[in-house]
C-alpha cells in the first residue's frame, strides 16, 4: 500500500516531505520519490528504488529552500519497480508533478491521445498519463484546480493524488 504526501507553507518543503514519507513506511512500499518547486519555479526531481534510505542518500545535500512540494512511497501495480516507474511522475515539459495512489483503470486510452499526437511516456505506470493530462489543461487555459478537476472527470478507478506545476509553486 502507497502512501502520498503533499506540502506548502512557509518551511522549506523537502525535510518535511522525507519526515512524512519514513512514517508511512510502514505501509510497505518499494521505491520513493519526492518533487520541489522553489522559487525561481525550478523542478527538484528525485525519485529511487529500494528503501527510502536510497532516496535520502541521493539527495543528501542537494535539497533546495522549496517551500511546495509532494512525494511518494509506491507499490506498484503497472510497472515494475524502478526509479523510473517511481513516483513523482512528470509531463514532458516538467511542469506537472503528479504522486497517485491507485489505479487509473482506463489509462491506455487515455495515453494513446498523447502517443498519437507524438509525446513521449518515460515509464510503465498508469500514474503518468495523469501528469500529460494535467499539463495538457494548463496549456489550455486551466488553472490547477480546474486541470486536476478536468482530469478527475475523464479518469475512471479508485485513486487518489496529489498535484505540483511550477505555473503555480505554492499550491497542490
Ligand atoms: N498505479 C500506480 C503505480 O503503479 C500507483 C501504485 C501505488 O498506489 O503505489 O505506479
Amino acid at each position: 500500500m502507497c502512501g502520498i504526501i503533499g506540502y506548502t507553507g512557509k518551511r522549506p518543503a523537502g525535510p518535511i516531505l522525507l519526515e512524512s514519507l519514513s512514517r508511512l513506511e510502514y505501509r510497505g512500499y518499494d521505491s520513493a520519490g519526492i518533487a520541489l518547486f522553489d522559487h525561481t519555479h525550478e523542478l527538484f526531481h528525485a525519485r529511487a528504488t529500494g528503501k527510502l534510505e536510497s532516496l535520502t542518500s541521493r539527495i543528501e545535500g542537494t535539497l533546495p529552500p522549496a517551500v511546495a512540494g509532494v512525494g511518494h512511497t509506491r507499490w506498484a501495480t503497472h510497472g515494475r519497480p524502478s526509479d523510473e516507474n517511481a513516483h513523482p511522475q512528470l509531463d514532458p515539459s516538467g511542469k506537472v508533478a503528479v504522486v497517485h495512489n491507485g489505479i487509473v483503470e482506463n489509462f491506455e486510452k487515455l495515453r494513446k491521445r498523447f502517443t498519437e499526437r507524438g509525446e513521449l511516456f518515460a515509464s510503465d505506470t498508469d500514474t503518468e498519463v495523469l501528469a500529460h493530462l494535467i499539463a495538457d489543461a494548463l496549456t489550455n487555459g486551466s488553472n490547477l484546480v480546474e486541470a486536476v478537476r478536468k482530469v478527475t472527470a475523464v479518469t475512471e478507478g479508485a485513486y487518489s493524488l496529489v498535484a505540483i506545476t511550477s505555473a503555480d509553486p505554492g499550491r497542490l
